[in-house]
């Protein structure tokens, strides 16, 4: 290694290294101002030469862990400023041994003299002093200057070297600077970069919440149309106008996915149209749908392809389509391609196609619903109306009725008790059981309810209704919720009833005028034959005995007949409903009147006739006439179907605003099938007709009376022991039609 001068001490030589330390001041100033690092490198070499009175310099950078070193601007042998960037850098290893150890060693400054001085790739252009001076930076070697004086072939001083000493480390620090100043500035861009990311992506999220707030604005809009035709034009106006996608197309597929059908799409101009005309088998449909639909993908999006539904004049772009799924409910798709704006796919688009037809669905199928409900409540609505029928509802919470009121203007009301006002006075009770329900609600509740009732009409006419419902109930609270029913009028339906039964009773009374004549007829047969054949013996005969036997016998006959007479008027008079006497008498009275009388015949047949009165019995209102006739039927049957040495017991006993009648006998009794015809006209028992020629009509106007009176009767008997017959009848006289 060389060693390094001891500098003259003479006065010029002090103040030229002062001036040229000053100088290192200017340079390092404009070393600063320099931007390009070619343009710092040459300023190195050129203001070492300018200012500091280098002769030939070049400036190396160390590399790659500082295992290479790279020229960078250096002076050639003509004392031309080049620039070495285009060679290749040399390893350290390949240099010369002092330049070596200078490295090693971190010499600052290294200086031979008498050395051989070299250009480029090694060519020896002469022999002078050579130095390095390296440019250290906290403990790295950032790159290293070289000098020689090729050019000059002046000699060095220390003080000088000294200098580049200096200005190699001032090299070094501005290469620390500016390498620092680059990283800041390469952070600051990376930051910069970073916050104009993020206000993209802050923009592009603004943009598609700006999107899905039309898409909520385009779901109140969607959920306004009537119709799904209308609903389905609107999907394609408003996915254009508010949602910002180009051409749009909905198609429907149904239930069992075979069948494709188009509702309304985007033509080549942009403008909407009707595409229910495109009805296909869904195996004509793109391939690349079908295999969408297949995976039930969501979405699917095809970029730079042919627009190839545009047939007449085919585009390349993207094309997507959306499956509008709810649920497990697949109802088609949406489709949606750029051939009129040419608008790349959008960051959000497929997002939002997606949201989009999903919203679609929902809308669809609620639209398909209501119509459906909508049909079937026209329908309804026809047939009720057709029915004059009300289909109402009752609102358990609220008391109010919601019908229809078009369907029939036969009813008018609003809560149930104006409902119950328009319900005819006695009917209301059941009516209002209709709207009765316990709590908790019991299940059998939630049975059909049904009753029929009268109502006043508009024009005040009683009228008859029926109505039909049925309870609800909150399943929750077990209570009742709502009641739904249907009410409509069933006058015509009762009057027709009533005009039947009017008609059958008519047919009734018909064949009973038509037995009663054939009775009578064959009643009054008998004995005027027997009249007509004794008068005939009577002129025939000449024995006064004979013929006063005869006479006996027509009275007889007569006077059969006259009671024969006698019964028919008075169940004629009772059918007639003729207003019956209304006088005070006594019971006792009559009882014992026609006791006296039935005595004889008692007798006659050995029958023993007993009366037990209640000396309580109250006198009665009425006919007493009629009431006779009861009394005497009664016991006159009772003796005529006795047996000899038999018994018959009267008894009447008071019963407070009622008294009891009752006849006993110790006769033939009546068999129990017979039991329920004894009353009927001219029913007479098998068992009877042999004790007693009556006319079948006894019994009939007993229960007649009785019931004209507003009591009852009843009777018990065994055949061979007797029979009782009970009439209990009010005292004051009430007639029943
Ligand atoms: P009749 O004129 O035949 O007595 P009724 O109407 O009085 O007509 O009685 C109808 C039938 O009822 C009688 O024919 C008889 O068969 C039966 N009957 C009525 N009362 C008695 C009775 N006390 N004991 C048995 N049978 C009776």
């Amino acid at each position: 290694m060389d060693t390094i001068h001891t500098p003259s001490q003479n006065h010029d030589e002090k103040s030229e290294i002062i001036g040229r330390l000053k100088s290192l001041q200017k340079i390092s100033f404009e070393l600063d101002q320099v931007i390009e690092w070619s343009d710092f490198y040459r300023l190195i070499v050129e203001s070492a030469r300018t200012y500091l009175g280098a002769d030939r310099i070049c400036f190396m950078l160390l590399t790659n862990n500082q295992q290479y070193i790279q020229p960078t601007v250096g002076v050639d042998k003509h004392g031309q400023v080049v620039s070495y960037f285009n060679d290749y850098p040399f390893l350290v290893e390949t240099y010369a041994d002092w330049i070596k150890s200078g490295l090693k060693n971190r010499q600052r400054i290294s200086i031979r003299h008498n050395a051989p001085l070299y250009e480029g790739q090694g060519e020896v252009v002469g022999i002078g002093w050579n130095a390095i001076a390296l440019c250290i930076q906290a403990d790295e070697i950032l790159g290293l200057i070289v000098l020689d004086n090729l050019l000059t072939q002046k000699s060095i001083i220390d003080s000088e070297l000294e200098i580049f000493s200096l200005y190699a480390s001032l090299i070094g620090e501005h290469i620390i600077r500016r390498k620092n100043f680059e990283l800041l500035q390469e952070q600051n861009n990376l930051l910069r970069q970073k916050q104009a990311d993020l206000q993209a992506e802050q923009q592009k999220q603004r943009k598609f919440l700006s999107r899905l707030q039309n898409l909520h604005h385009v779901a109140v809009e969607l959920e306004m149309t009537s119709s799904v035709t209308e609903l389905c034009k609107q999907v394609i106006t408003l996915g254009r106008s508010e949602l910002g996608f180009d051409r749009l197309g909905l198609f429907f597929v149904d239930e069992e996915t075979q069948h494709i059908s188009g509702t309304y799409g985007t033509d080549i101009e942009g403008n909407v149209q009707d595409i229910s005309k495109i009805q296909m088998s869904y195996f004509d449909t793109l391939s690349w749908v079908r295999e969408g639909l297949e995976k039930r993908d969501l979405v699917g999006v095809r970029d730079n392809v042919s627009l190839c539904s545009v047939v007449e004049n085919p585009e390349i772009g993207w094309n997507a389509m959306a499956l509008c799924v709810q649920g497990k409910q697949f109802i088609g798709w949406i489709a949606a391609d750029n051939y009129v704006r040419k608008e790349p796919l959008a960051d959000g688009d497929i997002e939002l196609l997606s949201r989009y037809a999903n919203l679609v669905a929902s809308f669809v199928i609620q639209k398909r619903e209501s119509e459906r409900l909508e049909n079937n409540r026209n329908l309804l609505g026809i047939a009720l109306k057709s029915a004059a029928m009300l289909a109402w509802s009752y609102d358990w919470s609220t008391n109010l009725f919601e019908y229809d009121s078009t369907s029939t203007d036969l009813f008018s009301f609003q809560n149930l008790n104006e409902f119950l006002e328009m319900v005819f006075l006695e009917d209301q009770s059941s009516v209002a059981t209709v709207f009765q329900s316990s709590f908790p609600f019991d299940e059998t509740e939630s049975k059909l309810r049904k009753v029929e009732f009268r109502y006043y009409a508009p024009n005040n006419e009683i009228c008859w209704a029926s109505i039909v419902s049925q309870l609800e109930s909150d399943t929750e609270s077990n209570t009742p919720k709502r009641m739904h029913g249907i009410l409509y009028d069933i006058t015509e339906h009762k009057l027709a009833q009533q005009r039947e039964l009017e008609l059958a009773l008519e047919r009734q009374r018909l064949l009973t005028y038509n037995e009663f004549l054939a009775n009578i007829s064959h009643d009054l047969k008998t004995p005027l034959t027997v009249i007509s054949t004794s008068s005939y013996l009577i002129g025939r005969t000449t024995s006064d005995e004979a013929i006063h036997k005869r006479i006996e016998t027509i009275n007889g006959q007569i006077n059969k007949m006259l009671e024969h007479i006698q019964d028919i008027l008075t169940i004629t008079r009772l059918d007639s409903n003729a207003p019956v006497k209304e006088e005070a008498y006594s019971l006792e009275t009559i009882i014992k009147q026609s006791e006296t009388r039935l005595q004889t015949i008692a007798k006659e047949k050995g029958v023993l006739l007993t009366t037990d009165l209640d000396v309580n019995l109250k006198p009665m209102v009425g006919d007493p006439h009629l009431f006779e006739r009861l009394v005497t039927n009664l016991i006159a049957n009772a003796i005529n179907y006795n047996r000899q040495s038999g018994s018959v017991t009267v008894i009447a006993k008071d019963l407070h605003d009622r008294f009891k009648f009752e006849v006993t006998d110790t006769g033939i009794g009546i068999d129990e099938t017979n039991l329920e015809n004894i009353f009927k006209r001219y029913y007479r028992a098998p068992n009877g007709t042999k004790h007693s020629s009556g006319t079948g009509l006894g019994l009939a106007i007993v229960k007649t009376i009785t019931e004209r009176y507003g009591g009852t009767i009843e009777v018990s008997s065994i055949v061979n022991q007797g029979s009782c017959f009970t009439v209990i009848l009010p005292y004051h006289y009430k007639t029943t039609p």
